[in-house]
């Protein structure tokens, strides 16, 4: 939907393409580039004043700095959304169903099973393993499937359970965020996705679904202590929900602020950063915001990767955004392009149904002037034999 001008979430129309920064935004940017701070004024100021391209060169001097040379990443892993009930009723999402639903399920352990094993089949790695928010499952499910698939799978990564899930058995268990955690690790955890952070500011956050899911200091305490105990994570942003430039920029400071104490004091911290566009088909929110453009998805993902100097990656978002804006991402501060995504069903039930197999990814990379390398879900680069031609250089 795109024509709906008096929607929420219109937001001040930026810079036109291909008119200049202002002189503001241009020093602002400068100093970014040469790996200044930027303050939330100043970021909400670039929002405003800086250019699409202007951002972008900026962005990609960042990126160059962090990553130099012409290696973009991607993964080969799969999404196991190991159930699709959930007790919230998230206003942008398509995926779940209420307890009762005949369309709900919990997947058995033998199915997961296969699932891992067509993925080590295509050269995977890891497995992002996330449900909605089943409200009867008992803890010894989630240590059961960790403990499976650490016993039978020990060379996949186990990349589980998003910030609202950990927060949910935290309270049903009436345990600590912390000890929950310990229980997770101890079963075969070995990384947090980002998922849950959507927009992380209480007030968005309030607007499109219940509170109760995760305010955003109990998303960031998720993500605190996770790193406390040698556990990385992801941070994500789905954005387009509503929000202005000021909620954005509030969700970028809570993960650079998170990012910040986490590298002074934690043994781990987020290795990247994922900004998304929301996805509205078959939503409760469909046609009431106005959604990103294209436009608006490489500028802010331009302003993230210049907010968080403290986080070494940024993810451009083709599974959104489709494959062309996806090559274009990595000009605009992307040095990875996430999965190929075997299988993802999330975005795919609000209407994304983009799709890669490896060939498709490396060639994408390539045909953007990158040398494609395969790494696993916490960043580190994939040696196994499948890749090690691709890794060489
Ligand atoms: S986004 Fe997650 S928590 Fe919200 S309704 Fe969907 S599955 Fe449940």
């Amino acid at each position: 939907m795109s024509t709906a001008a008096a929607l929420p979430g219109v937001l001040p129309a930026p810079v036109a393409p291909g008119a200049r920064s202002s002189p503001r935004a241009r020093t602002l940017l400068d100093r970014a580039a040469d790996g200044g701070r930027l303050s939330p004024d100043d970021a909400l100021l670039l929002f405003r004043e800086a250019s699409l391209l202007e951002l972008g060169a900026a962005a990609s001097a960042v990126r160059q700095r962090l990553h130099p040379g012409t290696v973009a990443t991607y993964q080969v892993d799969r999404n196991i959304n190991y159930t699709n009930v959930c007790i919230y009723r998230c206003r942008f999402c398509a995926f779940y169903r209420p307890s009762g639903d005949p369309e709900g399920y919990v997947l058995p352990l033998e199915e997961i099973g296969r699932k891992v094993e067509e993925t080590l089949a295509l050269g995977g790695t890891g497995v992002l393993l996330q449900g909605g928010v089943h409200a009867e499952l008992p803890f010894s499910f989630y240590e059961e499937l960790l403990g499976f698939l650490r016993r039978e799978y020990p060379g996949i990564h186990r990349h589980a359970f998003s910030a609202p899930e950990i927060y949910f058995l935290a309270k049903k268990e009436r345990t600590p965020v912390r000890e929950t955690l310990v229980r997770l690790k101890e079963a075969g955890l070995m990384s947090v996705p980002g998922g849950g952070a959507e927009i992380l500011e209480d007030g968005v956050r309030k607007r499109i679904f219940s509170l109760t899911k995760a305010p955003t200091e109990r998303w960031a305490e998720v993500h605190r202590e996770a790193h406390a105990l040698g556990l990385p994570t992801t941070a994500t942003m789905m954005f387009g929900v509503g929000e202005g430039y000021e909620e954005r920029v509030a969700h970028l400071d809570v993960v650079r602020r998170v990012q910040d104490g986490s590298l002074a004091a934690a043994a781990e911290s987020f290795t990247a950063f994922i900004p998304w566009t929301f996805q509205e088909e078959n939503t409760a929110l469909d046609g009431t915001v106005e959604t990103s453009t294209g436009f608006d998805y490489l500028r802010t993902l331009a302003l993230s990767r210049l907010y968080l100097d403290n986080v070494p990656h940024v993810q451009g978002s083709w599974v959104t955004q489709g494959k062309k804006i996806g090559q274009v991402s990595l000009f605009f501060g992307a040095d990875d392009l996430g999965s190929i995504m075997i299988e993802e069903n999330v975005v795919a039930a609000a209407g994304a149904h983009n799709r890669m197999t490896r060939a498709d990814m490396e060639a994408l990379l390539r045909d953007a002037g990158f040398t494609p390398v395969q790494r696993g879900s916490v960043y580190e680069r994939c040696h196994e034999p499948c890749c090690a031609g691709l890794n060489a250089g």
